[in-house]
């Protein structure tokens, strides 16, 4: 038996089971398992060594602990140590735990299928908790031609701007500036994605019809079964096309996946048609 998990609270509603036996059946894998465990804040760790010392082959985490999988990991990817949080962890021969990320380019492959291109765009990113900070990077290797960031509490999109500067190269961070949305004075963006946790409260965001044309692209990191509160407010304002964030979920999933399985990446068309009905 193979057994993967999600580590999160709440969890009940994670979709990560359903789509990783879509993924196993598909890769033909026999006797595969993928539960949802429900933890706290003081349990997380030795719910994470427990899975892993019965013999768990992977697991993801979600809200709210990604910095503390961070933490544990013996080890993480370069993609990890960008967005200081994993959403992945992978069992190593020597009974360590490597941390990955793979928010970022689930995000990207996302936009990719969907036929949005970051290069030489002007870029919105709202909000600064641990899903933008796992995004950041993956779109500023897109290329954009400016990236403005904007978060309710001004001083951590100041911090995350800071410690993207300091850790990366300037030929990334050169276009990485803050978003003054009070004094919208500027032209309007491209795409605007949307990584604050605004929708799940479904509160408005500080956004008006200046910072958008009629081809700007919204983006929002949630999804729901109908347009999220951020979709629903980019329609109101300007009427632009917007996608919630249920195609990244998949593709983030499938890049679990093949951090577990030889790095197959299993072929999503068939759950982007269908997952939605399961919402
Ligand atoms: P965090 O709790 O780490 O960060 C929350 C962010 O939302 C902060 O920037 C916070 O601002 C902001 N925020 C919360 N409420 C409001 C509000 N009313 N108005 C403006 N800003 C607000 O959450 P995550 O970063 O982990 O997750 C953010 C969203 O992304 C969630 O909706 C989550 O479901 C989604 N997500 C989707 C994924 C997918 O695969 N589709 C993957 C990962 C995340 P402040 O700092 O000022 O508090």
């Amino acid at each position: 038996m193979t057994r993967y998990t999600v580590f999160g609270n709440p969890i009940a509603h994670s979709l990560s089971p359903l789509i990783h036996q879509q993924f196993a059946q598909q890769s033909q894998h026999n006797n595969v398992e993928y539960g949802r465990s429900l933890t706290s804040v003081g349990r997380f760790r030795r719910a994470v060594s427990e899975f892993f010392r019965a013999g768990g082959n992977g697991a993801n985490v979600t809200l709210p602990f990604k910095v503390e999988a961070f933490k544990l990991a013996n080890q993480v990817t370069e993609r990890a140590r960008n967005a200081g949080a994993v959403n992945t962890l992978i069992p190593t021969v020597n009974g360590g735990l490597l941390g990955d990320n793979t928010d970022g380019q689930g995000l990207v492959n996302d936009l990719k299928r969907l036929g949005i291109s970051v290069s030489g765009k002007r870029l919105l990113l709202l909000g600064a908790g641990g899903a933008a900070r796992g995004i950041l990077l993956p779109l500023l290797q897109q290329q954009p031609s400016a990236l403005s960031l904007w978060n309710r509490r001004s001083e951590r999109a100041q911090a995350l701007l800071l410690a993207q500067q300091k850790q990366l190269p300037s030929v990334l961070t050169r276009v990485l500036q803050i978003a003054d949305l009070s004094h919208p004075n500027m032209p309007p963006f491209d795409l605007i994605i949307n990584a604050t946790s605004a929708s799940i409260s479904g509160n408005a965001l500080p956004l008006v019809a200046d910072l958008l044309h009629s081809e700007t692209i919204g983006y929002d990191l949630m999804y729901s079964r109908a347009a999220t509160a951020f979709q629903q407010q980019l329609t109101e304002l300007a009427g632009v096309v917007s996608f919630d964030g249920l195609g990244m979920l998949i593709e983030q999933a499938a890049l679990s996946y093949a951090a577990w399985n030889s790095a197959v990446v299993p072929d999503t068309h068939e759950l982007h048609k269908s997952l939605r009905s399961q919402l």
